[in-house]
């Protein structure tokens, strides 16, 4: 048995078989394949030599006919590379005779090559070996490809643990059979992280190099409560984790029960919980849970994934269809937030130094114009068929909230003139999760009917720490003390101005804190789904008074440390069965 910590990103117990995707760039385990799979085997191992084969032929093609045919004879080098006969051989003894998985004799032979040719007093040879590890993560690459292909044609339950998995690739799991899943890089604050609550699996990522250990099949247990996984458990663990579960799906049936109940604080303050999506299917779970609306619709996520770009119907589709889902109630759409993390196949940049400081969000959506219009033409249409609020995400500077208003405006004008319907009133918002929003909130609200704080960002950019990176996860933190005064200063200003003020990043999804939040003031959250029951349960198992004194109290701490020790002594003499 082993256990291995991690950061533990959505809740609860998984208990099932090992599904190890691999992926370039890390080391692939030795994994040996069943006897009568060899056939099999030798068959996905020919066909990824062809098909890279095909790939280099194509490229030589290309660069010969831009470059001329000097740079295209790179390519010929590495398809006589690959057509050598003996590796052929080699490879495919590796995985016939010693049963090797394909991508363990790939990954073995070529890099025993390249050190072969690096070991050679001869700089030109020693060059070469770049030659051979562009091969190898060529195979890899179009070898894996087929297994995470297989992870969308899944039959039978599994964990997965993957060195990573994209946003995308988290939210086209089958949950179905994905019971959970780790990953060995990522931090708290990813999208992957977001996604996987939005699913309602537990999950784990920045588990650090754990994947050479573990072989396809084996017994994992992921405990998104407790933030670690248990590879190969004794008995005892089983049992005792099986208890766990039971648990954990009694506590969900009774907060099933406050389903039809309003947020409401134990002393009669109404307290709005909105659901966060990512898909129009979500909008079922939002409604499941009891949620007020939608207050985060990430619009993006209709990129992503995506073969090719969406038009204007396909984004029209996707938000009538949540409008028409969610009724009356309102429904914030927040235009397109690609970049950093969540990549499309857009001409987006990709050599960015510091993608998450870079041409990410809005700032992409204004340099391309042409894309940014088509979705406000969508998002306007809709707004005729409900109570459609539009959002700009990541706004910095008063200037680029006044351009996308523009181009908004402009788009109003176009619809006008083709007759076509739209809310002429539509409220617009904005998020707020760059400090320098928060800095120059005054202005900004000056300019919108709302503004919606982004702590997931917000906590990035205050802190300077990475929200996707392991080795900075532990000073991500929504109770910093600098991170909790800007989220104070953006609530004051907006009910000062008279403005509605959300929070919708992460914080709002953590049952932690709830009574936090509405101590300083917050009367509307927008949360994960699977979220909202227990923080509904917290709004009303306190009153405003109980949680304006912890806020008091918290706001005269200086350490991250400090304000999570307060917060819980808090919370456990009020619902201490979330007080983990
Ligand atoms: C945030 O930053 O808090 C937020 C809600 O946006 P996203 O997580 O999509 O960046
Ligand atoms: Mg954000």
């Amino acid at each position: 048995m082993q256990i291995l910590p991690g950061i533990a990103v959505s809740p609860g117990v998984a208990i099932g078989e090992a599904l190890v995707i691999d992926n370039e760039g890390f080391r692939i385990p030795r994994r040996f394949v069943a006897r009568d799979a060899v056939d099999d085997e030798l068959e996905r191992l020919a066909a990824a030599i062809a098909a890279v084969e095909a790939q280099i032929g194509r490229d030589r093609d290309t660069i010969t006919t831009k470059l001329g045919s000097q740079y295209g004879a790179i390519f010929s080098a590495h398809l006589t590379l690959l057509g050598d006969p003996k590796l052929r051989e080699e490879l495919a003894q590796m995985v016939r005779e010693r049963h090797y998985s394909p991508e363990y004799a790939v990954t073995r032979t070529l890099r025993r090559y390249a050190k072969t040719f690096q070991s050679l007093d001869n700089a030109y040879l020693a060059e070469r070996a770049v030659d051979l590890f562009d091969i190898e993560k060529h195979l890899l690459r179009n070898l894996t490809g087929r297994r995470r292909g297989e992870l969308a044609h899944l039959v039978s339950p599994v964990i997965v643990l993957a060195h990573a998995l994209t946003p995308s690739e988290t939210a086209n799991l089958d949950r179905r059979y994905v019971l959970g899943f780790a990953t060995e890089v990522g931090g708290a604050g990813s999208h992957t992280a977001i996604v996987a609550q939005g699913l309602e699996i537990p999950a784990l990522v920045g588990i650090g190099p754990f994947l050479s250990d573990i072989a396809g099949g084996d017994v994992v247990i992921v405990d998104g409560d407790h933030g670690q996984i248990v590879v190969q458990p004794d008995q005892d663990t089983l049992d005792r984790y099986h208890h766990e579960r039971e648990q954990h799906q009694t506590l969900s049936m009774r907060l099933r029960e406050l389903r039809d109940l309003s947020a409401q604080t134990a002393d009669g303050q109404r307290i709005e919980l909105l659901g966060n999506i990512e898909f129009p299917h979500e909008v079922e779970q939002c409604k499941q849970h009891g949620s007020d609306g939608i207050g985060l619709y990430r619009t993006e996520f209709l990129y992503l994934g995506a073969e090719t770009e969406p038009t204007e119907e396909d984004h029209y589709r996707a938000y009538a269809s949540v409008v028409e889902q969610i009724g009356s109630r309102p429904v914030v759409i927040r235009t397109l937030d690609l970049g950093a993390d969540k990549m499309a196949h857009l001409p987006l940049p990709q050599d960015e130094t510091n993608p998450v400081l870079g041409l990410r969000s809005i700032r992409l959506s204004l340099r391309n114009v042409p894309l940014f219009r088509k979705q406000l033409r969508a998002v306007l249409r809709a707004s005729a068929v409900g109570d459609v609020r539009v959002m700009f995400p990541m706004i910095t500077t008063v200037t680029e909230l006044r351009q996308a208003k523009m181009v908004l405006s402009d788009v109003m004008e176009d619809l006008d003139e083709a007759g076509v319907p739209f809310n002429r009133d539509i409220p617009v918002g904005m998020m707020v999760e760059v400090p320098a929003a928060v800095i120059l909130i005054d202005r900004f609200l000056e300019e919108v009917e709302f503004i919606s704080i982004g702590t997931n960002d917000l906590i990035q950019y205050t802190l300077a720490v990475d929200r996707g990176n392991r080795d900075v996860a532990s000073l991500y933190n929504p109770g910093d003390p600098a991170v909790l005064r800007l989220i104070r200063m953006a609530i004051v200003a907006a009910i000062g101005a008279g403005k509605s003020v959300n929070v919708c990043g992460q914080m709002s999804s953590n049952p932690f804190y709830t009574m936090l939040l509405i101590g300083l003031g917050l009367r509307r959250m927008s949360a994960t789904p699977s979220a909202i029951p227990e923080v509904k349960k917290v709004c009303r198992s306190v009153t405003v008074q109980q949680c304006e004194q912890l806020a008091q109290r918290v706001m005269s701490l200086d350490s991250a440390r400090d304000v999570t020790t307060c917060v819980r002594e808090e919370l456990k003499k009020v619902v201490p069965e979330f007080v983990v």
